[in-house]
C-alpha cells in the first residue's frame, strides 16, 4: 500500500539547519494499523505529513501502489489527498461556523455520496442527535469523533492520525481508538503517531522513531 523509502526532511529554525528525520524507510500493507511512537520531536508528525503528501521530502520517496506521491500530477495528487488518504489530527481542526453535519458534508467526494451515509456514520459514533450542533457546542470526545467520521466519509484507503486522543479523557479515547481500529478491520489501513503507550495496543505493528531516526 504505502512504501517509504529513505526519507529525510531538513527544517530551517532561523538560519541553522535541523534534520527532522534522516532516511526513513518503512512499508505498510493494506491490513495494518501501524503505531508510530517515540518522544516529543522525534519526528512522529513530520513522517505522516510526509505521507499525507503535506510537505514535501529533501530526499527519499513516498510510493502509494507503486506511485510517487511527490511526483504526481496536480489531479492525481489532489486525488490523493481527498480520497486516498484521510486525516485526524490531536487539535480537531473542524470549522467553527459549520455544524457537525456541515463539517462531513464538505469532506465528501461526488463519486462517494450516498444517501444517509451521514447519518448511518453519526449514528455509529454515537453523534446522531448532535448532527445539528456546531463544534463549540460539543464535547472533546464529540468533537473528535466528528473530525474522525469527517476523515473517513469519503472511504479513504488509508488513515493517518496524529495524537488524536492527546486531548481526550481515558473513556473517549477509548471509544475514538475502538472505532479506529474497527476502520482497520472493515479493511482500512490506519498509520497512527502517538506518544501514548495505550495506543499501541490496538496496532499490528509498532515502528519507533528517535531524533529522527527509526530505531
Ligand atoms: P513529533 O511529532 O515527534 O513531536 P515533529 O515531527 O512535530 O515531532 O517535529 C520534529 C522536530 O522538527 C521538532 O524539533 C520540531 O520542533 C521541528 N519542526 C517541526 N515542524 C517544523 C517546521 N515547520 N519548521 C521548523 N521546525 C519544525
Ligand atoms: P502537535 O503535533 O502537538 O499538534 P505541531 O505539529 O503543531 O504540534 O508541532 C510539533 C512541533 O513542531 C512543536 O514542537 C512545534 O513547536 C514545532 N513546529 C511546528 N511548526 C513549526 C514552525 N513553523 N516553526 C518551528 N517549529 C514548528
Amino acid at each position: 500500500m504505502l512504501k517509504i523509502n529513505n526519507v529525510s526532511k531538513i527544517y530551517l529554525k532561523g538560519k541553522d539547519k535541523f534534520t527532522a528525520l534522516q532516511d526513513v524507510s518503512l512499508e505498510v500493507e493494506k491490513s495494518d494499523f501501524l503505531a508510530v511512537v517515540g518522544p516529543s520531536g522525534s519526528g512522529k508528525s513530520t513522517l505522516l505529513h510526509l505521507v499525507g503528501g503535506l510537505i514535501q521530502p529533501d530526499s527519499g520517496q513516498v510510493l502509494f501502489r507503486g506511485n510517487d506521491v511527490y511526483k504526481m500530477n496536480s489531479k492525481e495528487a489532489n486525488r490523493y489527498r481527498t480520497k486516498n488518504v484521510g486525516f485526524v489530527f490531536q487539535q480537531f481542526h473542524l470549522i467553527p461556523y459549520l455544524t457537525v453535519y456541515e463539517n462531513i458534508k464538505i469532506a465528501e467526494t461526488e463519486s462517494e455520496r450516498k444517501n444517509g451515509k451521514i447519518e448511518a456514520l453519526l449514528e455509529k459514533c454515537a453523534l446522531l442527535p448532535l448532527k445539528n450542533k456546531y463544534p463549540s457546542e460539543l464535547s472533546v470526545g464529540e468533537k473528535q469523533r466528528t473530525a474522525f467520521v469527517r476523515a473517513i466519509i469519503s472511504e479513504p484507503e488509508i488513515l493517518l492520525a496524529d495524537e488524536p486522543t492527546g486531548n481526550l479523557d481515558p473513556e473517549n479515547s477509548k471509544i475514538l481508538m475502538t472505532l479506529i481500529k474497527e476502520f482497520n478491520e472493515d479493511g482500512g489501513t490506519v498509520l497512527l503517531v502517538s506518544h501514548e503507550p495505550e495506543t499501541t495496543n490496538y496496532a499490528t505493528k509498532i515502528i519507533t522513531l528517535r531524533s529522527g531516526k527509526r530505531v
